[in-house]
């Protein structure tokens, strides 16, 4: 692959770090210089250079909280009609990986599909059978014997007792899993489930960390009711999805601060129930989510105060819309500084990725050119129109103008 020159760019690097003129070189798929200034050459045989004057590059946007099959698109077929193949699914995830890669999103990681189909699209993708981002997946969740499980079905391993979880979290890492995702309380989406009680006990999230942790994998532990919350962050869990209470207990944020653990507050999600898809629920989850909503941004604000690691997780659809819990986090409280590295090396380094999401040397060139700059107007990253260019390790997938 030829090098490539990005010249006269306004650079976020992601970490904080603004640079009004930069030129950054990409060789071998990775970042391999960012100076100051522009780069005067014009080119040459083994290097190409791109003028992006007006411009604004910053690393690819990194989603902490997917579920990539939770939202089918196609309508239940009409009486009479051909039954759909279950095999229509894989297609459908080809066009979620591919809406995701068009707006920019290049990483992500998916806290729960139905069955292997995280799995599935993670091999598609990294043997070139259809564009899509880098993906890490937790295969099933692992969670006590539940209400949620009959509602969720296949994106759960029900297991009960420290040894049972232990060996349900080996199965999931048997099984290709990057991480481990338990469900230390209820979910909100279920009308049967407290979402404020704790679902696992203390002995069955201690063992499931050890056990990820001693072979060098992540725990990413769906957190919504203080006592669960309280259970991951002391148990060494590594990210706390949602994480809505926490701000009724400022002691418990520090304690993750200190201990450098993600909160990926998941806004959208409470937005989809209380609003957004809110005729999809029953009454008593909308008027729960309504609350929770309010719960999210004060939790948002609580631990920006005591400086917890804050990710972006969009835990909604559709897919490739990911920047709207961006521009949510933004109106929350976070400066569009720190949205944009909520968005980028925040969500990274809870994915335990320390080459990824960052204009660094080093780093790989998953890259994002604007027209425009995102710090003034976090919407144009949901401007198809104004991604003028995605590079994914320093090569374009996407090159303005669109194709459709
Ligand atoms: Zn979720």
């Amino acid at each position: 692959m030829d090098d490539l020159v990005l010249s006269n760019a306004r650079l976020l690097d992601g970490r904080g770090g603004i640079v009004e003129r930069a030129t950054v070189r990409v060789a071998g798929g990775r970042v391999a210089e960012v100076a100051e200034g522009a780069d005067a050459e014009k080119g040459g045989p083994s290097f190409e250079v791109v003028d992006l004057s007006g411009k604004t590059l910053m690393p690819a946007l990194v989603d902490a909280h997917v579920h990539l099959s939770s939202y089918p698109t196609l309508p239940t077929p009409l009486r009479g009609e051909e039954p759909r193949t279950e095999a229509l699914r894989y297609f459908e995830l080809a066009n979620f990986a591919r809406d995701l890669l068009e707006m920019g999103v290049l990483t992500v990681r998916d806290v729960g599909s139905e069955g292997d189909h995280a799995l599935h699209l993670r091999q598609a993708v990294l043997h070139g059978l259809c564009p899509g981002p880098r993906i890490l997946t937790c295969a099933r969740i692992v969670s006590a014997t539940s209400p949620g499980c009959r509602i969720f079905g296949s994106m759960y391993r029900p297991a009960d007792g420290p040894d049972e979880v232990r060996k349900a979290a080996r199965e999931q890492l048997a099984a290709g899993a990057d991480f481990v995702k338990i469900m230390a309380t209820g979910a909100r989406s279920v009308v049967l489930e407290n979402p404020e009680t704790t679902q696992l006990t203390r002995e069955e999230v201690r063992a499931v960390v050890d056990e990820a942790h001693r072979l060098g994998h992540r725990v990413a532990a769906h957190a919504e009711g203080l006592e669960g919350a309280r259970l991951a962050i002391e148990e060494g869990v590594d990210t706390i999805e949602h994480g809505l209470s926490l701000h009724r207990e400022p002691a418990l944020l520090e304690k993750m601060a200190n201990n450098g653990q993600t909160l990926v507050p998941t806004l959208s999600t409470f937005h989809d129930v209380s609003e957004d898809h809110a005729e999809k629920y029953p009454c008593a989850l909308v008027e729960q989510a309504d609350r929770q909503r309010e719960e999210a941004y004060m939790t948002l604000v609580a631990a920006k105060a005591a400086g917890v690691r804050i990710a972006m997780g969009f835990d909604s659809y559709p897919l490739g819309r990911n920047a709207r819990e961006l521009i949510r986090m933004i109106s929350g409280g976070l400066t569009p500084m720190e949205g944009i590295a909520a968005a980028t090396s925040n969500a990274a380094a809870a994915l335990g990725l320390s080459d990824v999401g960052a204009v660094v040397p080093g780093a790989v060139a998953d890259l994002l050119v604007l027209d425009g700059d995102p710090l003034s107007e976090p919407a144009i990253l949901l401007d198809a129109d104004r991604i003028s260019l995605v590079l994914q390790g320093g090569a374009t997938v996407l090159e303005a103008p669109r194709r459709r």
